[in-house]
């Protein structure tokens, strides 16, 4: 099985895997048990990593709250910050082609009386900046954009889009799930005042990661979802998940940009591209891209796609993220493309174990469904 999947998951890095192992067991005391080694021990285990999450993004530890994976701290963001900032206004600006982590959670609040927008974008996957800075008004409580698209890999302008929120006095929000361990993310550079990440999207594990939450300039409140015992500092209750926790501080620490990728999936485009000269779209091609990812029209159906290819390659249709209902990919339909060619759109994600080797018997796999 070549694994192309890896915006989907990745796998547990062996080095991650060796950090987390004594504390299910060995190590087991529990991170807020004071009162013994055990504990203590533990607790400098979710410091360690919260230091190494802290240095990796640029931010500070007091800034870091462990959540079970993004789609709780994006739930934590939005609705923290809807619930806080109530009295300023009930305003919130999203994006189309956002995650339904995202888009769910603006529709529950929705239900509940929020206002949103949802911003539209061009056929290359961008928003457009003047639309966003004249949908911000007085009762804008948050924006919430992302860092790059899971099924795409489109970059947004983060840098330009955090300037326009500041200068209107507004919340940023970041789901930047998909950009840690693929590209550099320096929130103070970036400007990012809330942001989420996912361990298992880095060769960490699963059911693990964090918000970050900034405490200057501005500093931003922002209510609890989860109660009960006052942990991370009262924003996100219950018992750490210490080898979990340690897991994605070691998926951090080894985060490394020095590889072909890149190249790699350029290969593979360029071979399509050879292949099937203008009968395929390369969507998102004229943005700046995560370097992994490629999603592709075909000239044929996805579905007949995955049919030849399921036992011998993990990929993922377009409509990934609702196959549970079948629809065509939100992200591409948002791009201009048809329902159709939605529908002809596969992705493909790379990752630091893929080989040239691989991506060759991809492109040969490819060639024997065309014929
Ligand atoms: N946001 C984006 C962009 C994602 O790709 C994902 C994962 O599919 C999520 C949020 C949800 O992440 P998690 O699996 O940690 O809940």
């Amino acid at each position: 099985m070549i694994y192309l999947d890896y915006n989907a998951t990745t796998p547990v890095d062996e080095k991650v895997l060796e950090t987390m192992l004594p504390y299910f067991s060995v190590k087991f005391g529990n991170a807020a048990s004071s009162t013994h080694l055990l504990g203590a021990q533990s607790k400098d285990a979710v410091e360690n990593a919260r230091e190494i999450i802290a240095k990796t993004i640029n931010c500070e530890t007091q800034e870091i709250i462990f959540t079970s994976g993004s789609t709780e701290a994006i739930n934590l963001a939005i609705k923290g910050v809807y619930n806080t900032y109530q009295t300023k206004g009930n305003h919130i600006i999203t994006v189309e082609t956002e995650h339904k982590a995202v888009l769910d959670t603006c529709k529950y609040l929705e239900k509940k009386g929020a206002q949103i927008t949802y911003l539209k974008v061009d056929k290359n996957g961008l928003i457009d900046l003047q639309e966003l800075e004249n949908a911000i008004t007085e009762k804008t409580v948050l924006v919430g954009v992302m860092y790059a698209n899971n099924e795409t890999g489109v970059i947004q302008n983060i840098e330009e889009i955090s300037k326009i929120t500041h200068k209107k006095n507004t919340i940023f929000f970041c789901d930047a799930t998909q950009a840690i361990g693929k590209i550099r993310v320096d929130v103070q550079k970036d400007g990012i005042d809330i942001m989420c990440l996912s361990a298992h999207k880095f060769y960490g594990p699963k059911g693990i990661g964090a918000l970050y939450v900034r405490r200057k300039n501005p500093r931003v409140a922002l209510e609890a979802l989860i109660h009960g015992g006052g942990h991370e500092r009262g924003w996100r209750s219950g018992t750490l998940n210490t080898p979990a926790i340690v897991g994605l501080g070691k998926a951090c620490e080894i985060i490394s940009f020095e590889n072909n990728i890149e190249e790699l999936r350029n290969h593979l485009e360029n071979s399509l591209i050879q292949q099937f000269s203008k009968s395929i779209i390369i969507n998102g091609k004229n943005a700046k891209r995560l370097p992994n990812t490629s999603n592709i029209t075909f000239p044929f159906k996805a579905a007949d796609f995955i049919r030849h290819t399921k036992t011998k390659l993990a990929i993922a249709t377009g409509s990934a993220c609702t196959s549970a209902e079948n629809l065509p990919s939100h992200v591409l339909t948002a791009m201009h493309l048809s329902k159709e060619q939605a529908e002809r759109s596969v992705r493909f994600s790379l990752g630091k174990y893929t080989t040239k080797h691989q991506i060759d018997e991809v492109i040969e796999m490819i060639k024997t469904i065309v014929i």
